[in-house]
């Protein structure tokens, strides 16, 4: 792929949805395009296969979002991505996923992230990353036990070499310029979660790249002499019951991404450059949500 960079591509992450049923402060999804419809994104799909990301073949599709559970279609996406021999990752804050729907969605899966900045009701209550019902009523699902509840449950089905799970958390400063959610999470991970043999720990520094995380970047930046710190003692922590990796903005910058509107993008030093458009069919976008 000259003309992005030089890197080699065999995977990409789709930003299948722009919508989420959490409003994180820090949220850096793409906020100005519409969702397509299935059938749109399935020309998509097909497309891929045929013909690769810029010339590439494409091994591995990371569905993520916004929330990929939130968009009506993802069910019969990964299916079909599945079955045209893709590995199908999906990085999801998890709360729609529940006993009566996993098995519609994991047998389609290698892995599946959850993204968990922080297991602390308070905390999480602060940054925004709370369900949508369980903030105006205080009823739905508290974020911080989800996690705890949901992971027993899908390895009670879905042993690890049938599915990996992945835990992803943000690093970043909060209000009072602390990063206790880092630590919340690394205790409950070793202290509750490991039994249900999660595989790895990615944390990824705070990136002000889209939407709410420019907004709110002087709150959650991560100053370089900070990071370097904490790269340096979680990096520690991987072991050989869990990989521990932490991700600077080079990495991030390194995915390719498809938005929500079918566009192949990829960012360089916190701006994001359009490459093509995926779309097959004329459209104007705007799927629909169930
Ligand atoms: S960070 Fe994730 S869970 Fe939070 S609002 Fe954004 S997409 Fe939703």
């Amino acid at each position: 792929m000259s003309s992005i960079d030089t890197n080699m591509y065999d995977s990409f992450c789709w930003n299948i949805s722009n919508r989420c049923n959490m409003t994180c402060k820090f949220c850096f999804r793409e906020l100005n395009e519409k969702e397509l419809p299935l059938e749109d994104n399935l020309a998509i799909l097909n497309r891929i296969y045929n013909e690769g990301l810029g010339g590439y073949p494409i091994k591995k599709i990371t569905f993520a979002g916004g929330e990929p559970l939130g968009y009506y279609g993802i069910k019969p996406l990964i299916k079909a991505a599945h079955d045209l021999g893709f590995s199908c990752s999906i990085v999801t804050n998890g709360y729609l996923l529940n006993e009566d729907n996993m098995d519609e969605i994991l047998p389609y899966l290698d892995q599946i992230t959850f993204s968990c900045d922080s297991t602390s009701t308070y905390y999480n209550e602060q940054i925004g990353r709370e369900d949508i019902d369980y903030q105006l009523e205080g009823s739905g699902i508290d974020s911080s036990k989800h996690l705890f509840d949901i992971i027993p449950k899908i390895r009670e089905k879905y042993d690890e070499n049938q599915l990996k799970i992945n835990i992803n958390t943000l690093i970043l400063k909060d209000e009072n310029s602390k990063y206790q959610n880092l630590d919340n999470v690394g205790k409950d991970i070793y202290s509750r979660l490991l039994n249900y043999k999660i595989a790895k720990w990615k944390l990824l520094r705070f990136y002000a790249l889209r939407g709410a995380a420019i907004t709110n970047k002087n709150i959650f930046e991560v100053p370089d002499e900070d990071f370097k710190k904490i790269q340096e003692y979680y990096n520690r922590l991987s072991s050989n019951y869990l990989n521990v990796s932490i991700r600077d903005y080079e990495d991030i910058d390194n995915n390719l991404i498809v938005s929500p509107n079918g566009l192949l993008k990829k960012s360089e030093n916190g701006v994001e450059h359009v490459y093509d458009d995926l779309k097959v069919y004329p459209t104007k976008g705007g799927g629909r949500h169930v």
